[in-house]
């Protein structure tokens, strides 16, 4: 795709499951954080419903550039491409810096203000692929990618929490 070619939501949802999937992040993967997240207010939980919930999601606009944005930068990071200070600020995940986290938040708010205690409590945690994109063990910088991966579950919890009993 050239820079100036028309942007098309097709080609945007398409990219976002790229580069979750290259990233090392699947649908099982995410699908266990909200199963993780609602298995005690949800007993019956399927994955499949989880699934379903992310699918909304990750169809969002709003959604699908704050993954394309912090994905981008973690990528441009690894590969030593963005200029200094940022460079060093992304690549070594400095606390001070908190832009990851802001992104991550356009994440939450799509679904209202249910999904910032999920989103606080599956950060502090980590359980899963939380627990794997943090390990740094994998040559891939996941500055951006662990607080997004953290949102999209939250997000698609809080969906499953509104949606329960309607
Ligand atoms: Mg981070």
């Amino acid at each position: 795709m050239s820079p100036l070619a028309v942007v098309n939501d097709e080609v945007v949802a398409k990219k976002t499951r790229e580069l979750l999937e290259a990233r090392g992040v699947t649908m099982d993967d995410l699908a266990e954080l909200v199963l993780f997240l609602q298995k005690d207010y949800f007993p019956d939980l399927t994955k499949e419903l989880c699934i379903d919930n992310l699918e909304k999601v990750l169809a969002k606009r709003e959604v699908q550039n704050a993954i394309l944005t912090g994905i981008q930068l973690d990528m441009l990071a690894e590969q030593r491409m963005l200029l200094e200070p940022l460079q060093s600020m992304i690549f070594n995940d400095e606390g001070l810096y908190g832009v990851d986290e802001i992104v991550a938040l356009s994440i939450v708010n799509v679904y209202g203000s249910i999904g910032f205690t999920n989103y606080g409590y599956i950060d502090k945690v980590k359980p899963g692929i939380l627990k794997k994109l943090n390990d740094k063990h994998d040559h891939q910088n996941h500055t951006f990618l662990d607080d997004i991966v953290g949102a999209i579950a939250a997000a698609a919890s809080s969906r499953l929490a509104h949606s329960k009993g309607h």
